[in-house]
């Protein structure tokens, strides 16, 4: 057995089969084998994501607001109603701050 296919390159020890200089590297130098790594190369699927579909899943005014039923018409009311509401308070909170 005089054949060292894998030698050491650390301290030159010679070995027949890449197991034993593994085995030699992690016992002997402390050095985890190649390929071993958890460094998170592996990614799954993305959690989170729901896969470019927007659909099923509603802001939570609306949902509180019961804008879902509504109508477009009735929407566009609602948005117009809603940005005087915003501005007459913008315009009160101005007044109030000078
Ligand atoms: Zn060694």
């Amino acid at each position: 057995m005089a054949k060292a296919k894998f030698t050491c390159e650390h301290c030159g020890r010679g070995f027949s089969m890449a197991a034993h200089l593994a085995r030699h590297l992690s016992g002997g130098h402390g050095i985890a084998p190649a390929g071993g790594k958890k460094s998170g190369l592996k990614r799954g699927p993305k959690k989170g994501s729901w896969g470019g579909k927007r659909r099923g899943r509603q802001p939570a005014a609306i949902a509180k607001l019961g804008l879902g039923s509504m109508s477009a018409d009735e929407l566009a009311q609602v948005i117009v109603a809603a940005r005087g509401e915003v501005q007459r308070r913008i315009v009160s909170l101005q007044e109030a701050i000078g």
